[in-house]
């Protein structure tokens, strides 16, 4: 027996050996222009993976040397897309909005087709609820989800749950950030409409005791609160103001009635604090945001708000809410980098966001459309542009898991019989 297994073993061996040598690599993308901010890359590049990592960035690698080759000419390839503002703590307690709620949506339905291999879920769970969230969601998602923790115990169930004070404990909540810091990566702080600051000054206090950032969904208080004394007086630097271009009740909106970008805004950004996109159903405005990016005001990352309401209107995806940007007039490596690196950077996983040698392999391989497409903002308002990113293949730890045109895989009549089948 021992024998027939020692055999069996140096047959495979024999037979085995000059594919072992020359397929070192699982996936090798080819020819496509590599924008990876981090590493300084932005030119035509190929990539390989090997064990579910970046193994090599280098032009003209030999085919022969990986297993599988997805033909990236004309694309561009880019680090996985990290998303920092989603709802995804889906569910069915029909009591809840985005905390095991109909209001959020299921992950993998919507990231890996957007080129996005990181999701972060803003507010969904609170540290009472996160244990449930990590079960249902984080823990059976391909998707990586990370969270970003409500300052409100129980999270975003929507109704006076959110408005309720006593449930905001910073000790509790920074308890939780200690317990799970691999995947609570910040604090928000959404929708109170009272008229104190005590949401985000104990939201703050829980981020500074566990050095993560705290994210502000502002507005809606009565009497308002000011935009000001937020911006530079309670976050600090890295701390983040999301639904940069909304224009909403009870919130100041960044550019002025003249058309200016406030001069403490601008202040702001100068002493750190980020500024995020948040398109969602609701903060997406072209009055603010034209101005805005004439301006050069152009976000620091351009996340989705991504749940049941903007997932068909204007919002879509986060491609199309870039797609905004780059018709703005932002360049392709900026709209890249602020979803890539400098997402990266703003929920300090730096283990994210690039295409370094040794780096998990999230990869995205995206096409920019020329022609005529329209982008609709929060008010159903309609801008022309010219340009469209759209994704042909995302890689998620080395494996292909959206593949548009099938560049990664052979014709069905090079297929031995039977084929390998199914997609990976
Ligand atoms: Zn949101």
């Amino acid at each position: 027996m021992r024998r027939a297994c020692f055999c069996l073993t140096i047959i495979a061996t024999i037979t085995a050996l000059p594919n072992a040598q020359t397929q070192e690599f699982d996936l090798l993308i080819k020819g496509g222009h590599v924008i990876d901010p981090k590493n300084g890359v932005n030119s035509v590049q190929d990539v390989a993976v090997a064990k579910g990592r970046i193994a090599l960035v280098a032009a003209n690698v030999a085919r022969e040397r990986a297993r599988d080759v997805a033909d990236a000419t004309g694309f561009y390839v880019t680090p996985g897309l990290i998303d920092i503002h989603a709802h995804v703590f889906w569910g069915h307690d029909e009591e809840s909005q985005y905390s095991d709620g109909y209001s959020a949506v299921q992950p993998d339905s919507h990231s890996f087709r957007a080129g996005q291999t990181t999701l972060v879920d803003v507010g969904g769970a609170g540290w009472r609820s996160f244990p449930k969230f990590k079960e249902q969601v984080i823990d059976r998602s391909r998707t990586r989800v990370l969270s970003f923790l409500n300052i409100v115990g129980s999270g975003m169930r929507g109704g006076p749950v959110e408005q309720n004070l006593a449930d905001m404990d910073p000790r509790l909540t920074a308890m939780r950030v200690r317990e799970h810091k691999e995947l609570i990566v910040g604090i928000k702080v959404a929708h109170y409409n009272g008229p104190d600051w005590d949401p985000v000054t104990r939201a703050v206090e829980a981020g500074r005791e566990t050095n993560v950032p705290v994210m502000v969904d502002f507005g809606g208080h009565t009497p308002p609160l000011a935009l000001e004394d937020l911006l530079l007086k309670h976050l600090r630097p890295g701390d983040i103001l999301t639904h940069a271009y909304a224009h909403v009740a009870g919130r100041i909106p960044i550019v002025d009635e003249q058309g200016k970008v406030r001069p403490y805004v601008l202040e702001a950004r100068k002493r750190g604090v980020i500024f995020d996109a948040g398109h969602g159903g609701g903060s997406f405005l072209y009055r603010q945001a034209v101005p805005a990016t004439k301006q050069g005001f152009y976000p620091d990352v351009i996340s989705t708000d991504l749940h049941i309401g903007s997932m068909n209107s204007g919002m879509k995806d986060i491609l199309n809410t870039m797609s905004k940007f780059l018709n703005l007039g932002m360049p392709l490596q900026d709209v890249i980098k602020a979803n890539s690196s400098r997402a990266a950077e703003v929920i300090k996983r730096p283990d994210l966001g690039h295409l370094g040698v040794g780096a998990e392999a999230d990869i995205a391989v995206l096409n920019v459309r020329k022609g005529k497409f329209g982008f609709i903002d929060i008010a159903g308002g309609k801008m022309i542009g010219d340009q469209k990113l759209e994704c042909e293949l995302t890689v998620k730890g080395g494996q292909v898991v959206w593949d548009l045109n099938g560049i990664s895989r052979p014709l069905w009549t090079d297929l031995p019989s039977p084929g390998r089948g199914g997609d990976q």
